[in-house]
């Protein structure tokens, strides 16, 4: 899969300046990993608290690398201004690449998609973060499909080394070759994917939450089944693993992945009762994102 992204980048645009839509887990944790590698970020958000909450996040993980001595203070400071927080698109008609990092909802992703092709350069790629839907079900109401393409991080972003870069239907080569080129220059691992439902890693992953709810169903203790996981080999068990993802983004996403395999995903919960991970959602119970989840967070 290397030597795949190793031939993209040969045709890759420099990619000088970026913007990522929405500061939240993720958008947060992309800007930072961006800043920290010396690209620059735009950061917009529709909401100031997110943008803060994101900045705060940026400032304490550069902070960190201070106190370990990896940083001095005017590094730090360098590095932050690498992120520009915005709540508008004004610079957006300079930005060589566009991170989509907003709710994993398709409606709401189209709209942000649309929205932002009209405003950038005709070949600014841009690009979904988004954790299920099919890139080439997000391409089909832009203009200019073969500039789009899939870039998945994962959570936290600045310690996953995987990015998925995933070709759409339409994607070109040019969109494959730039996304894979801003990946290794944020000093990740991206491999090429197919697009489809999930793409490699939330394929394998979904059925694992799928078959954690129906333990649950059943009436498994969380806190057992995390220990048992654990001991199995793996750095966290799936409660915790959806605490930090975020309920509300489990559920989005479990919505997307039963829609695309009814045959395996239909049962994130399903014939056993109601899914336990919808229960915790509805009773806003999200996970480290408000400080309450399957476990309590200070
Ligand atoms: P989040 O809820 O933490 O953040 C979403 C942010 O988008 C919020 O700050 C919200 O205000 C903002 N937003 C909403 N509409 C917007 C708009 N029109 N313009 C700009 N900002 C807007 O969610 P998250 O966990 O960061 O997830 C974001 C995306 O990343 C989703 O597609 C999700 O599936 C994907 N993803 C999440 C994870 C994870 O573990 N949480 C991992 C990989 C990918």
């Amino acid at each position: 899969v290397k030597k795949k992204a190793g031939k993209y980048e040969k045709q890759a645009k420099a990619v000088k300046q970026t913007a990522v839509l929405g500061a939240g887990i993720m958008g947060g944790g992309i800007a930072y990993q961006s800043a920290s590698k010396g690209t620059p970020i735009l950061m917009k958000d529709i909401k100031e608290e997110a943008i803060e909450l994101g900045l705060k996040e940026s400032r304490k993980l550069f902070a960190k690398q201070v106190e370990r001595g990896k940083l001095s203070i005017e590094q730090m400071a360098e590095k932050l201004t690498h992120i520009r927080p915005t709540l508008s698109y004004g610079d957006f008609g300079h930005v060589d690449l566009v991170v989509e990092a907003v709710v994993e909802n398709p409606k709401v992703k189209d709209a942000v998609l649309t929205e932002v092709e009209g405003l950038v350069g005709e070949d600014t790629i841009l690009t979904s973060n988004t954790s299920t839907i099919s890139i080439t079900r997000l391409a089909q109401n832009l203009k200019r499909p073969e500039n789009f393409c899939g870039m998945h991080f994962f959570n936290p972003v600045h310690r996953m080394p995987l990015v998925e870069v995933i070709r759409g239907e339409k994607t070109g080569d040019a969109a494959v070759a730039a996304t894979v080129a801003y990946a290794r220059a944020m000093g990740k691992t991206p491999i090429v994917v197919n697009d489809c439902p999930g793409f490699l890693v939330n394929r394998v992953l979904f059925p694992y939450f799928g078959g954690f709810s129906q333990l649950m169903a059943h009436g498994a203790d969380f806190q057992r089944v995390d220990k048992v996981m654990e001991k199995f080999g793996w750095p966290m068990g799936p409660a915790y693993l959806l605490d930090v993802v975020g309920m509300d983004t489990a559920v989005h996403a479990g919505e997307v992945m039963a829609e695309g395999f009814p045959e395996r995903m239909g049962s994130l919960g399903g014939d056993a009762g109601k899914s336990a991970i919808q229960a915790m959602f509805e009773n806003d119970r999200l996970g480290q994102k408000n400080a309450k989840g399957f476990y309590a967070y200070e």
